[in-house]
């Protein structure tokens, strides 16, 4: 089998203070893939990027970077990797230019080289007039973009970007991910932990969700999305119920007492053909609920949690 491009194996991450981030996660992102991480605040997403990039210490597991564990084969694995954390901190006082040149002498690329690769990423990320102005003077998005140039100087074969487009304006975002895509569809594999569900549906293919320090979902983004289109309610009937549920056509029922059931169905089915059926079989209902998805108050937290941040 391939070697993954981040495998994380029991990963789990207790501060000085008690707050156990990391719960023992396991996470596995292939070669090549564009994934989503997604969680809620406080959820341990910035725990599991610090593990990665070296600046935090687990408490026990491990994390491979192309199979080279970022803890005992610290210089290979950061050779690979290229990191966007969320806040900007480059040297506000030097250019753009000299940020990519001593983020390229860091990973030992000779001058010449490292002085090439910089003017190719400040171009591609449109900053190319700017590269010899104090990088304090930039816009926001420049600064975002800027953040992103320094991680490609040692092309790295795993790009991470925590929250990339936190507080950046839709124009800058959508030239962003132009370029994001481009090198993925180079081949760069590429790990983004968002808020959006949007951003992670237009561009992700594979999801993981990340909730409390534990991984609760790990799936295409595809399936994530048709999960969340679907709703249950919970019905109290009369009486006992028959032996035989009926057979309803797009609706699955499962059982959960003598006299209460599910029955799940997408959004947009009509509950006036399940009542029919439910009738037809002689059952009586006495009370109804709709039961929240799990999903769907995960996201609710989600989205709540960015509102507070
Ligand atoms: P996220 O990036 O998903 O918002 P974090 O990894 O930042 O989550 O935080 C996970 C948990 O660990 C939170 O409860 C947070 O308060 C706690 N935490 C993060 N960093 C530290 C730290 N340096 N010391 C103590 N607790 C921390």
């Amino acid at each position: 089998m391939a070697v993954p491009a981040l495998a994380v194996r029991d990963l789990q991450k207790t501060y000085a203070n008690g707050v156990a981030a990391l719960k023992g996660i396991e996470l596995e992102v292939a070669e090549g893939d564009f994934f989503a991480l997604l969680g809620p605040n406080g959820a341990g997403k910035s725990t599991l990027i610090g593990i990665t990039t070296t600046l935090v210490n687990p408490s026990a597991g491990w994390v491979e970077v192309f199979g080279h564990c970022v803890q005992r084969d610290r210089e290979r694995a950061l050779a690979l990797l290229g990191v966007v954390p969320q806040e900007f901190n480059f040297n506000q006082f030097e250019t753009p230019l000299e940020i990519l040149v001593n983020q390229a002498g860091f990973h030992g690329i000779p001058r010449k080289l490292a002085r090439e690769r910089a003017e190719k990423y400040l171009r591609e990320l449109q900053l190319w007039d700017k590269h010899a102005v104090p990088s304090r003077t930039l816009s926001g998005g420049m600064k975002r973009r800027l953040m992103i140039a320094r991680a490609m100087v040692n092309e790295p074969r795993l790009l991470i970007l925590d929250e990339p487009t936190a507080g950046v304006d839709i124009e800058i975002r959508r030239s962003m991910w132009k370029f994001v895509s481009a090198i993925n569809a180079a081949g760069t594999t590429v790990i983004l932990t968002t808020h959006y569900l949007e951003e992670a549906e237009q561009l992700c293919r594979n999801v993981a969700i990340i909730d409390r320090g534990r991984i609760v979902e790990h799936t295409t983004v595809k399936q994530l999305i048709a999960k969340l289109d679907v709703e249950t309610f919970v019905f109290d009937a009369a009486a006992e119920l028959p032996a035989a549920l009926p057979e309803i056509p797009g609706v699955a029922l499962a059982r959960v007492d003598g006299s209460t059931f599910e029955a799940t169905m997408g959004r947009a089915h009509d509950l006036n053909s399940v009542f029919a059926a439910l009738t037809g079989a002689g059952i009586t209902i006495n009370s109804m609920r709709n039961k929240a998805n799990r999903l769907e108050e995960l996201f609710v937290r989600l989205v709540e949690g960015n509102k507070a941040a």
